[in-house]
C-alpha cells in the first residue's frame, strides 16, 4: 500500500480549498494499491484554514517539542499538525505500508524542503510534521517531485 497526500490525487484538501493533483503520479500509480491522506483535515483541521508555517525548527523539532506550527494570525496549530500526523497511522498495519509520496514543501507533507516560518515565502531546509513522523516510524517518504525515484520504487 502507498500512502499518498490526498491533494495530489485532486481532494480539495488544501489549506485554500484547492487541490495540486498530478496527473503524471496518478498515472503512475495506476493499478497500485494507494491510501490517501490528508494529516491536516486528519487533526481536523477546516477546509479552507489559513495558511500554516513551523517556527524556529522543522517537523522533527515539532515531533521533539523544540519548535511549533502556527498559522498566519498566530494561533497555534502545532496539537492539530501532531494529531493529525499520529492519525494517519491509527488502524494501519505498518508492514503493508511499502511508502508515502508526500506534497513537497508543505508544513505536514514536506520531506526536505518547508516554508521558513516567516510567511515570506522563503524556504529552509526540513521535513514537515507528517514527513518528519513517517520517517520515524520506518516509512520512506518521497515528494511528487521526484517521479524517477519512485518509479524506480515501484518497480521493486
Ligand atoms: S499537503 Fe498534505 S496536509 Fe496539505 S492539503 Fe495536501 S495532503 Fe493535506
Amino acid at each position: 500500500m502507498i500512502l499518498v497526500s490526498a491533494c495530489l490525487l485532486g481532494e480539495n484538501v488544501r489549506y485554500d480549498g484547492a487541490n495540486t493533483l498530478n496527473e503524471e503520479l496518478l498515472e503512475l500509480l495506476k493499478g497500485k494499491e494507494i491510501l490517501p491522506i490528508c494529516p491536516e483535515v486528519a487533526g481536523d483541521l477546516p477546509v479552507p484554514r489559513p495558511p500554516a508555517e513551523i517556527v524556529n525548527g522543522d517537523g522533527n523539532d515539532v515531533l521533539a517539542g523544540r519548535a511549533r506550527v502556527e498559522n498566519i494570525a498566530g494561533d497555534d496549530v502545532t496539537p492539530a499538525f501532531l494529531k493529525g500526523a499520529r492519525k494517519v497511522l491509527v488502524g494501519l498495519d505498518l508492514q503493508k505500508i511499502d511508502f508515502a509520496i508526500l506534497k513537497s514543501r508543505s508544513p505536514s507533507c514536506g520531506i526536505d524542503q518547508i516554508y521558513n516560518g516567516q510567511f515570506n515565502g522563503q524556504l529552509r531546509e526540513g521535513p514537515g510534521v507528517t514527513a518528519a513522523y513517517l520517517r520515524s516510524k520506518g516509512i520512506e517518504v518521497y515528494s511528487e517531485e521526484e517521479p524517477e525515484k519512485i518509479k524506480d520504487r515501484i518497480k521493486e
